[in-house]
């Protein structure tokens, strides 16, 4: 049995005091651990930015890319080992800015990789940028007459594109975001992690106490349905409220390979396929 400490890295954390980065790197190592991952069965890919920096705490295969592309070399990965988990680490900037595509196409494709975004409502890593989830009129660096864009709310574009799994969690609450992972990593398809994310140094806005005390899950909501409709109609970020949990979730995904009918005859994976053939000339052009 795989433990935590095994993905522990000599690297030391640089993260700030307080940051929310240091609950989800603990949940993801709990997460993997718990459905029985070791760090040499798993792939985990970083974008750029604070919570690229986790890339050498942790003791897995790992991949760090350009900012906003981290979901095409995870998807990449997983099309051609389907038997290893691949989860796809970003911030709220690079997924909404720059890799905006991405995510939309990911999420029509339904690549089987469980995306987890720090959302916190800024560029940490720059010095507290305004991104697209950050408050409208918000003073932020770049921007110090306030924000004049309007704020996108990830939660409700993953529902409004047809996403197979959309969830909220909050770096308050670990237990929970260490379940949600792991619903993530078991799902088949696209898995959308949204992680609330406490900024101390540059979110004064959104921070942990202005989350603590709006969070709620939405399993104790009496009403709660597992339904694309319901989940849109409590997906705001709202003063009264903040639904956190599985807002949605078809269990009868596929994901891309399965849904792809010339393949369904294989059982096997491209990385053993490609080793019938002979590569080396293609790859004598790179070297
Ligand atoms: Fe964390 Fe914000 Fe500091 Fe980055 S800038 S390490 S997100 S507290």
């Amino acid at each position: 049995m795989p433990t935590v400490a095994e993905y522990n890295s000599p690297v030391m954390p640089t993260w700030c005091p307080g940051c929310g980065d240091f609950a989800i790197w603990s949940a993801i190592k709990q997460a993997l651990v718990a459905e029985g991952f070791g760090p040499k069965d798993v792939l985990i890919c970083f974008d750029i930015g604070c919570n690229g920096n986790m890339a050498d705490k942790i003791n897995a295969y790992v991949y760090k890319g350009l900012h906003g592309r981290v979901i095409p070399a995870a998807a990449g990965a997983k099309l051609a080992n389907q038997g290893m988990p691949v989860l796809a680490i970003a911030g709220d900037g690079g997924t909404f800015d720059e890799g905006m595509q991405h995510f939309v196409h990911s999420i029509r494709s339904d690549y089987d990789i469980t995306f987890i975004v720090h959302n916190n409502c800024d560029f940490g890593l720059t010095t507290g940028q305004p991104t697209p989830t950050t408050w409208e009129g918000q003073v932020m660096n770049s921007a110090p007459w306030g924000v004049v864009e309007k704020r996108l709310n990830p939660v409700k574009l993953a529902l409004s594109l047809g996403a197979s799994f959309v969830a909220r969690g909050f770096t308050g609450n670990l237990p929970q975001l260490v379940s949600l992972i792991r619903s993530g990593i078991t799902h088949k398809g696209f898995s959308y992690v949204d992680v609330l994310q406490h900024c101390p140094t540059y979110n004064h806005f959104q921070d942990h106490h202005w989350l603590s005390e709006r969070v709620y899950d939405v399993a104790t909501k009496e009403d709660y349905r597992n339904e694309r409709d319901y989940a849109y109609s409590i997906s705001e970020i709202a003063d009264d409220g903040v639904a956190t949990g599985i807002l949605y979730q078809d269990k009868e995904s596929q994901s891309y390979m399965q849904q792809l009918p010339y393949r369904k005859e294989y059982s096997s994976n491209l990385i053993d396929e490609v080793k019938g053939y002979d590569i080396s000339a293609s790859l004598a052009e790179f070297r």
